[in-house]
């Protein structure tokens, strides 16, 4: 068996992709638990893209260790520098130098020639592996661009230092028999030459990032690019959960292995929902919420019967299986603990958790039983509220259709400053948002506003997510509560928290 290098992108290729954007708070949190899903590297981001992205960069290879942290950068060498003083920290530090190989690329969008190219390549590659000892190369567009061109580059980055090359579907363009063949191909041109690991990089444009993800992989590929939940530019990524998934299940076929907790699918792929506010489709494979749900008469019988009928794939070895135990008013703080632990939440600092279990207990009270939806929509909440300077100390809400809406609101400073306000509305959340708005005097607007019943009944608690426009930027928050009037007051001040 031939392991598979998993090599996640989450926080850089699907973090730039419009509506998953996440603050450093989320992408630490988002970056643990990729280490407890124990992937080979996580791309961190950026560094030489934003000073946001350089700190996310910084801190991920300060905090996370036991995995390769890497940073994407151009192949220029202040790119380089950047990334570097970024990921010095890091145990396992790794520069991803990419430039595009395609004649439209270079023409177009590079304006140079292959010349230049491969003197570019030759040098910054050198440049790199000077600060860092580790180097990847990837060509962009690799796909696309002409073999024999694509070859002489690649042979030119290992000759200068770079160790694992990596060839990108920036398009999503190739078809799984063409990346076989020119895995194959790539392969054989390179063999006597320096030792090297050959990865590739998939964009799911025509639905096939897994598919040519896994053909490369059959092909001989070391190591593949995937995210979380498959997102990533325009349609996404090849998903780690399908990759991981096939590899294991079809093991018989592929003859490799990755060293990926599969365990932790299901809660890495919720938390990636709870960080973004971006649910995932029900019909997704391995995470959707349908991938394992069983309605027909025919296949509910067979399953009876015999799970194998169909399914594929044992739930709880991705970690789907839902919790037996009861959760309710009597739990205390170490049955919450343990029942954190099994979600995933391993990071949480001692005053999240004491935060956590007064919420917990709150929830009890109002409902019976307190379900793993439950928890997490907590935890989310209580994730997201930790930069918190201001927080809700009390409101009133007058609603109804014989009287105007109006509400009273009080807001807490950190420093114990009291703020009030006083708004009607054209209806009660209308009403709370403008309240908000003269107690703190900003001019905060909404943009889009959600809500969900976090489980079923009509006891359920109430998940709402904002994005609001404030000072020209857009921000997104997100609360919770039995209360749907409180769950949409603390979602507006965690998005003016996260400003
Ligand atoms: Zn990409």
């Amino acid at each position: 068996m031939r392991k598979i290098e998993i090599f996640d992108s989450t926080l850089r290729d699907g973090e730039q992709s419009p509506g998953f954007s996440m603050n450093l708070a989320e992408k630490l949190s988002m970056a643990r638990m990729l280490r407890s899903l124990n992937v080979d590297v996580i791309e961190a981001g950026f560094a030489a893209c934003s000073q946001g992205d350089y700190a996310c960069v910084k801190r991920i290879a300060d905090e996370i260790k036991d995995v390769t942290v890497a940073s994407l950068c151009r192949c220029v060498e202040s790119d380089c520098d950047i990334a570097w003083n970024a990921l010095r920290g890091a145990e396992k530090p790794l520069l991803n130098v990419f430039i595009a190989t395609s004649d439209l690329h270079i023409s177009q969008k590079l304006h140079s020639t292959r010349e230049e190219v491969l003197k570019t390549v030759a040098r910054v590659v050198s440049y790199a592996a000077s600060l860092c000892p580790e180097v990847e190369f990837s060509a962009e567009d690799a796909t696309r661009s002409d073999r024999d061109f694509l070859l002489k580059v690649l042979k030119t980055a290992l000759s200068s230092g770079a160790k694992i090359l990596n060839i990108a579907d920036t398009v999503g363009y190739i078809q799984p028999e063409e990346i076989r063949e020119l895995v194959t191909f790539l392969k054989e041109g390179l063999s006597g030459g320096p030792e090297y690991k050959l990865s590739v990089h998939c964009h799911n444009d025509l639905g096939l990032a897994t598919a040519n993800t896994l053909a490369a992989a059959l092909a001989g590929a070391d190591r593949v690019d995937v995210t979380v939940n498959g997102i990533g530019e325009r349609a996404g990524n090849a998903s780690l959960e399908e990759t991981v998934m096939a590899l294991k299940t079809r093991k018989d076929h592929y003859g490799c292995y990755t060293d990926v907790n599969t365990k932790l699918i299901v809660p890495a792929c919720r938390k990636l929902v709870m960080l973004t506010g971006v649910k995932v489709q029900a019909n997704k494979a391995i995470v959707g919420k349908n991938a394992f749900a069983h309605e027909s008469g025919i296949h509910v019988h067979g399953m009876m019967a015999d799970r194998r009928t169909y399914e594929i794939i044992d739930p709880e070895d991705i970690g789907l299986a839902e919790s037996k135990i009861v959760m309710g008013k009597h739990s205390g703080r170490h049955a919450l603990e343990e029942r954190l632990a099994v979600l995933g939440f391993t990071s949480l600092t001692k005053e999240q958790v004491d935060e956590l279990f007064e919420k917990f207990k709150l929830v009890a009270e109002a409902k019976k039983v307190v379900s793993d939806k439950d928890i997490e929509a907590l935890v989310r909440a209580e994730l997201l509220d930790f930069t918190g300077e201001y927080r809700l100390d009390k409101y009133i809400i007058n609603s109804g259709n014989v009287l105007s809406n109006t509400c009273n609101i009080r807001i807490v400073k950190s420093d114990g400053t009291g703020f009030d306000g006083f708004a009607t509305g054209e209806g009660p959340i209308d009403a709370a948002y403008n309240a908000i708005n003269d107690a703190l005097k900003t001019d905060a607007k909404l943009l889009d506003y959600m809500i969900e019943s976090v489980t079923g009944g009509t006891d359920a608690q109430g998940a709402v997510s904002v994005k609001i426009s404030i000072d020209d930027k857009v921000v997104k928050g997100y609360g919770v509560s039995v209360n749907i009037f409180e769950a949409s007051i603390a979602a507006y001040l965690n998005a003016l928290n996260n400003k």
